[in-house]
This record gives C-alpha cells, structure tokens and sequence, in this order.
C-alpha cells in the first residue's frame, strides 16, 4: 500500500518549502489540497506538475475513505494546505485519523508553521505553552473563552486576522489585564514582517497608531498568568463588576 505525506508549505517565503517538500511533492500520484488554485500557483513556482484533488471542511469526509481506497490500491498521495502545517488550524484531521484506522502509512514532511515561527521569535517563556488557534468570531464567545484563560500559566498562541485583531487584543487585555505581556507577530516570512512586543495596552496603541499595523496576518503570543494572585485579583474585579451591573 502507499503512502500519505503530510507535507509543510511555506508561509509566506517560498524558499522556505524544505528540499524534501519539493521531492515528496514532484513524486507522489495526487496532492491533496485545500484550495487547487492555490496550490496549482505554489506549485507553478516550484516546476512541479501533479494531478491536484480539492480536499477541504466541507468534502472530507465524503473524500477521504476514496482517498484511503487509492492508497490501498498502492498509490502515493500527499496532503498540503495553503500555506504552513496541514492540521494546525486547517483541513486534514478526518483524512489522517481514516488513513491510520486503515492500518495505512501517514507520513510527515515538516516545515513552516506560523504558531512555532511567531513562538520562536516572542521572546516570552517557551517552555510550556498552549496553541489556541482562531478565538470565536462573535465577542461573546471570544469572551468567554478569553475568560477562561486568564488564569493559563502557560504562553499562549493565537491565529488572527487583519478584521479582528484590534477586537481581539481588547478582549484579551479585558480578560487577562492590560498590563500582560504579549507579541504581534504580522506577515512573517515576508516583506512587511514586524513583530512587536510589549504589554497589551501599549501593543493596542501602537497598533490603532499605524495603519499598516493593522494590514496582514497576525500570530498574538500572551504570556501565562504569572500566579494565583493574579488570577484572583482579576476574577474579584470580573466578579465585582458583574454585581455592579446587577446592582445598577
Ligand atoms: N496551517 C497554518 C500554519 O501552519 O501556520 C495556519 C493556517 S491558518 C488558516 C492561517 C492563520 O495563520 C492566519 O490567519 C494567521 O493567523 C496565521 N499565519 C499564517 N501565515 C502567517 C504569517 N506569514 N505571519 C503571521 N501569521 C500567519
């Protein structure tokens, strides 16, 4: 039987697809990908011509058990998305968890990944850390997850886009304090990269200062709840502003 490749693509950088991307890629039957066109232009780049399939939240599912057969029919597939780590806040979970139910082999070609990049350049504690992904789009729900990590202690990551990231360092510096540590990491790998790091209050100002700021896609490291007393004192304020507001 064959082989299913997960394989790392650039996140902004095409010299950052590994020698071994190239050559997996260049090699297998099919690639599977989120977005065909995407992919067709990445690998237009490279000089790499292989028959593409769509593979994306809404037809996994139904995809991947044929996947499965094509591989049991001994073909090589490799699975990609638009850009950094298939499976890291992207497709492919579905496809990989029925390819091992199958006995079959999954195997990775690491690379870029935009969390481990923004992670390795914050400066903020790495030892222990928490890969959040997207927060829910609606506030509420941003919230109340935000709340419910206010007292991680370990550094956390999040993915954020241009629309929400001034939303998003409010919500965080509501829930957590303004006076948290944290690091935007914008468009790393290309051009305009800029990774600023300060406290949330300040980071919320500089942004609203520079529009350019604002342009691109965003990483936010937070630094973890230093200790209980911390976390204490921001959930009495929490408290205290609720029966504030019940008290009115
Ligand atoms: N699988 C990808 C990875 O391994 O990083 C992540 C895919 S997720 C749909 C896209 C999000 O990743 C963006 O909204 C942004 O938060 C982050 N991202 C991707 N490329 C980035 C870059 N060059 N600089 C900063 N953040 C980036």
């Amino acid at each position: 039987a064959g082989t299913l490749y997960v394989v790392a693509t650039p996140i902004g950088n095409l010299g950052d697809l590994s020698a071994r991307a190239r050559e997996v890629l260049a090699a297998v039957d099919a690639i599977c990908a989120e977005d065909t066109r995407h992919t067709r232009q990445l690998l237009a780049q490279t000089g790499i011509e292989r028959p593409l399939l769509a593979l994306h939240e809404h037809n996994e599912e139904d995809v991947a058990w044929k996947l499965v057969e094509r591989l049991r029919a001994g073909e090589t597939l490799a699975l990609v998305s638009d850009a950094g780590t298939p499976l890291v806040s992207d497709p492919g979970y579905r496809l990989v968890r029925e390819v091992r139910a199958a006995g079959l082999k999954v195997s990775p070609v690491p690379g870029a990944c935009a969390a481990i990049a923004a992670l390795s350049v914050a400066g903020i504690p790495s030892d222990r850390f928490c890969f959040e992904g997207f927060l829910p789009a609606k506030a509420s729900g941003r919230r109340e997850k935000l709340t419910a990590l206010s007292g991680e202690s370990r550094t956390m990551v999040f993915y954020e886009s241009a629309h929400r990231i001034e939303e998003s360092l409010a919500d965080m510096a509501a829930a957590f304090g303004g006076g948290r540590e944290a690091v935007v990491a914008r468009e790393l790998t290309k051009l305009f990269e800029t990774v600023l790091g300060d406290t949330l209050d300040e980071l919320i100002g500089k942004i609203a200062a520079d529009d350019n700021q604002r342009k691109g896609e965003f990483v936010v490291v937070v630094r973890g709840c230093e200790d209980d007393t911390e976390a204490r004192l921001l959930e009495g304020q929490r408290l205290y502003a609720k029966l504030a507001e019940h008290l009115k």
